[in-house]
């Protein structure tokens, strides 16, 4: 595919990435994020120009507001430069059919869903049911118009992966006496369901523990008490499995049987 595709990609994946920023970030504190213009998180003051440029004004500024001198979260930029990114995988994977067949509009859509609501677990420790259900319609819009998939399949495979779910926190609660988990998780993953089937929704969910049991081992020890935020493991499991999810489904089934 041609050079220039990627790279036009992962600058629209930036500025993306910095919108959904301000979206996660914004709409838990039911702040407008529509109309008015990105603001410094300390000082309030707008940004304007130059400041809005993702990644590059953050070098150029060095972290740190124009006004106020206050630092501007290092999170903003993984945000940035992550989603510019994941935005050039589905380019890489699907190579140019992806645009006929849909597949590529999709993974960018899910991609979208999927970094907002990790904005939103990251600072808030929440998953907005408006932004399940705006994506949830999205996705709904996008398998009907672009892809050849059968959308009452998918709604078959996201409904049934919801139901799942459910059953399994109702007696997860039951026997551990603790919520494993969290209402917006169990929602979200009706839209995992949706997008990678029940099958490798289990794959994904499979990894997101493997991966959070490792994140805990490496920075949590002893430092048991807050619930651990699940929504970014959830996330980059999802994104992983819509790709690798049979090939690592293969792996897992020649493994254990
Ligand atoms: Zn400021």
């Amino acid at each position: 595919m041609n050079y220039n595709i990627y790279v036009l990609t992962f600058i629209i994946g930036t500025i993306l990435g910095s919108f959904y920023h301000v979206v996660g970030y914004r709409m838990p504190l039911q702040l407008n994020w529509m109309n008015s213009r990105s603001f410094c998180q300390h000082c309030h003051t707008s940004l304007t120009g130059f400041d809005l440029v993702p990644v590059v004004s953050y070098i150029f500024l060095r972290g740190r507001c124009r006004h106020c001198q206050q630092s501007i979260p290092f999170f903003h930029l993984i945000i940035e430069i992550l989603s510019g990114l994941l935005f050039l995988l589905p380019l890489h994977h699907y190579g140019s059919l992806g645009f006929f067949s849909g597949e590529i509009y999709i993974a960018w859509i899910f991609l979208s869903l999927l970094i907002v609501i990790t904005v939103s677990d990251c600072y808030f420790q929440l998953i907005l049911d408006k932004v399940l259900i705006f994506f949830f319609i999205l996705l709904v819009a996008g398998y009907s118009f672009f892809s050849s998939c059968n959308i009452f399949y998918r709604l078959i495979e996201g409904g049934g992966t919801f139901l799942i779910f459910y059953v399994i926190s109702i007696v997860g609660k039951f026997l551990f006496k603790k919520e494993a988990l969290g209402g917006g998780d169990i929602k979200l993953y009706g839209l995992v369901g949706l997008v990678l089937g029940i099958r490798c929704t289990f794959i994904s969910l499979l990894l997101s523990t493997i991966l959070a049991l490792i994140y805990c081992c490496i920075f949590r020890r002893g430092n048991n008490r807050t619930p651990l935020t699940f929504g970014p493991f959830i996330a980059a499991s999802a994104y992983f499995c819509l790709f690798q999810g049979e090939t690592f489904l293969e792996v897992y089934i020649k493994l254990f049987y």
